[in-house]
């Protein structure tokens, strides 16, 4: 199905078309994709590449939108990563943004659904006080996630005060190489790569008529071909400079504790999808302290990221 996809995607296909000069990567003044050759040749992915990547991105989403088949897409990311190797593997690896860049006195908190057999669960008390006290937020969400809770979906996307982002198909930690991460197999190829983040892009897209710009994968592990991947699909991989609660294990103080170390511009990641356990509680009791010492709350779209 022929969709309008982003203008990096666009200049993507031009670049292979026509093998034009890629020198421009440290250029942030113009769309320019990210030059095969980064991965291979050098270190992976130089931060400076990165940033400038990524603000090539935002830019060329605001100024080009040409109609492409995703499948066209995939077939000429496919061809671009098949024979780059990946250098590094974790949560932090280049690429990843993992900070609001601003001094202003703001919080984004985000929230992962993860889905699956033990984690479809919907934290109704964490949503509501959110919406009782206009706290805006992003949603990191996965497919599994929206197949098991279909009307609270909607009325989230519905509801402006939180963006909804993509989590990921199947929640899978994003290798080209099939690399694991907390016991969960990671994709294992590039064509798995692609389909992990674009099959959850037209989920979303389908169902909410807006297409997500952050990428978060399951268990927010990477390699930085991955990352490259993902930024080639037109999204920002977004991870966080607080851990909130620890995959849902943290105690309400143990919450409260990690989300009163927030700084200007901290992203905290914390989840929606274990109502059983303390996430809610911790939220509601650091929210008024974090008022009270001067923090708003701000969804990750509000600023650009570092
Ligand atoms: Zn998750």
């Amino acid at each position: 199905m022929a969709r309008r996809l982003n203008g990096l995607a666009f200049f993507l296909i031009l670049g292979l078309l026509s093998a034009c000069d890629n020198n421009k990567s440290t250029s942030i003044s113009k769309p320019s994709p990210s030059p095969p050759t980064t991965v291979a040749t050098e270190t992976a992915t130089s931060t400076a590449t990165s940033t400038a990547t990524s603000t090539a991105t935002s830019t060329a989403m605001e100024t080009a939108s040409p109609t492409i088949d995703s499948n066209s897409l995939k077939k000429s990311i496919l061809q671009r990563y098949d024979k780059i190797k990946p250098l590094h593997w974790g949560e932090n690896v280049p690429g990843v943004r993992s900070r609001l860049q601003t001094k202003d006195k703001v919080i984004a908190i985000t929230f992962d659904a993860c889905g699956g057999p033990e984690g479809s669960g919907y934290d109704q008390k964490l949503i509501d006080f959110l919406i009782h006290e206009k706290i805006p937020a992003t949603l990191f969400i996965n497919a599994r996630w929206i197949d098991a809770n279909p009307e609270q979906f909607l009325t989230l996307a519905r509801n402006p005060l939180f963006d909804i982002e993509n989590h990921g198909f199947e929640h899978r930690p994003l290798s080209v190489i099939g690399q694991s991460a907390y016991k969960i197999r990671g994709t294992r190829n590039v064509s798995e790569v692609v389909d992990e983040v674009q099959m959850n892009e037209d989920k979303i897209e389908k169902l909410t008529g807006r297409r997500p710009q952050f990428f978060r994968s399951g268990t927010a592990y990477y390699d930085d071909v991955a990352v490259h991947i993902a930024q080639d699909l037109g999204l920002t991989v977004v991870n966080y400079s607080i851990l909130g609660d620890a995959g849902a294990t943290f105690n309400t103080q143990q919450v409260y504790d990690a989300l009163m170390k927030a700084k200007s511009g901290s992203i905290v990641i914390a989840h929606m999808n274990h109502p059983e356990k303390d996430t809610a509680d911790g939220v509601i009791k650091a929210v008024p302290m974090l008022k009270k010492a001067g923090f708003t709350f701000v969804k990750l779209s509000s600023y650009p990221l570092e």
